[in-house]
């Protein structure tokens, strides 16, 4: 795996201070108060914060959770529900109220703001993702600032994020984010749960990955919001490997944060950035099959630079076209990468096992392409106690 040279905490600081585009995610404690309304001062303190410090000279997307955390007060409940369809109908009171107060807080900056709530399905499909990225890109053209949250009036438990950290860090990839600033209720990561005697907030992570193995985690305790610190490494390590510096700092340093400030705990990018469309590939792609690949192709394509060729496959299992992505296995079933199939799954079985030559001798010159060309597949890695594909550059298709 290749990675960007060793960068110190002042570089990446740099970087954030500099960022042309920056998504900044807000979590439900930072903007709510325990008994389920908003907290209008602290909205209105960090909309103040993204204003002064970064919007004359940066595109702003705002990823804003407290949907549910500002519907349930309204709704008379006395604490966040369990039931997914109360949730659901409470986050279309708080996001209401959640959208009303971020527009009228933003106009007296003379800005305007744009709603877009997304559903994991929108990261997923390719025309969705497009579609999403599309829209985002052109509201940041526009001057507008998205206020993005999670759909999650429509949101099943089955495919819904949950918490928007993860989704924080697939948007900074749709909108190839130049950093990601991720605000919460504590002042940055700690080498040990605060309350631990000698426990120390880290300012700087080189290598996220090495740090999710190493240091023990707490979770959040506000009892509104739903990620803890392990969903912000985790949202950190995408970004990291996408190439998008990371900044988790206490929504109350909004400010300094976003100027750069040696405040909370930053992130260091582990790879250059890659394309989007890798991204996608990497970290969102929902795979419709399987192809199973023979030994020596296998090794080709973990060894970062084959497309998969059909000589070297020996099975295809769902079904799926072509441009749909797939998983690549070996034969012991273990995900090797995921890619974009170049045909459709009716096509491989006659196809498995001839070379490029017996392809177009048999079927056509359209048949004499790999079925996964090394552009289009990304390697899987394993980081630790995760099973995702993550590399969208240094990875089998690199070197192009
Ligand atoms: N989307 C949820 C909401 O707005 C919150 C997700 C989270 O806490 O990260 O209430």
């Amino acid at each position: 795996m290749t990675r960007v040279d060793a960068v110190d905490e002042s570089a990446v600081r740099a970087r954030v201070a500099q960022a042309r585009t920056l998504v900044v995610k807000i979590g439900s404690s930072s903007l709510t108060q325990s008994s389920g309304h908003l907290d209008v001062d602290r909205l209105e303190a960090f909309v103040s914060a993204v204003a002064r410090t970064r919007l004359l000279d940066a595109r702003i997307v705002v990823v804003s959770s407290g949907a549910i955390a500002a519907g349930f007060g309204p709704l008379g409940f006395q604490s966040r529900p369990e039931d997914l369809a109360t949730q659901q109908a409470t986050a279309s009171v708080g996001q209401g109220l959640l959208m009303a107060r971020y527009e009228t807080s933003f106009a007296r900056f003379g800005v305007r703001v744009g709603q877009i709530l997304l559903t994991a399905q929108d990261t997923i499909r390719a025309v969705q993702y497009r579609n999403a990225q599309r829209t985002l890109l052109r509201m940041l053209d526009l001057g507008v600032v998205p206020i993005v949250n999670e759909n999650d009036a429509l949101a099943s438990n089955e495919i819904r994020f949950g918490d928007n950290d993860h989704l924080s860090a697939l948007v900074a990839n749709i909108v190839r984010a130049d950093a990601l600033v991720l605000l919460t209720d504590v002042d940055g990561l700690y080498s040990a749960p605060p309350s631990t005697p000698g426990a120390h907030r880290i300012p700087f992570v080189p290598d996220v990955i090495a740090v999710m193995s190493a240091v023990s985690v707490a979770g959040s305790s506000s009892g509104v919001g739903t990620g803890g610190m392990v969903t912000k490494l985790e949202a950190a390590r995408v970004a990291a490997v996408s190439g998008i510096p990371t900044v988790l700092a206490s929504a109350r340093e909004a400010g300094p944060a976003l100027m750069g400030d040696p405040v909370g705990t930053a992130f260091a990018p582990v790879k250059p950035r890659g394309s989007s469309r890798r991204l996608w590939i990497g970290f969102a792609a929902e795979p419709r099959g399987v192809l199973v690949a023979d030994a020596g192709a296998a090794k080709a394509v973990q060894g970062g630079r084959a497309s998969l060729l059909s000589a070297g496959v020996i099975g295809v299992e769902g079904e799926f076209s072509a441009g749909d992505p797939v998983w690549i296995d070996d034969e012991q079933g273990r995900h090797l990468a995921k890619g974009l199939s170049g045909f459709d799954s009716e096509e491989v079985p006659r196809m498995l096992g001839r070379t490029t030559t017996q392809l177009k001798r048999l079927f056509g010159a359209e048949f004499a392409h790999p079925l996964v060309h090394r552009d289009n597949l990304v390697l899987v890695l394993r980081p630790p106690s995760t099973d995702v594909a993550e590399t969208p550059e240094g990875s089998a298709a690199r070197h192009g």
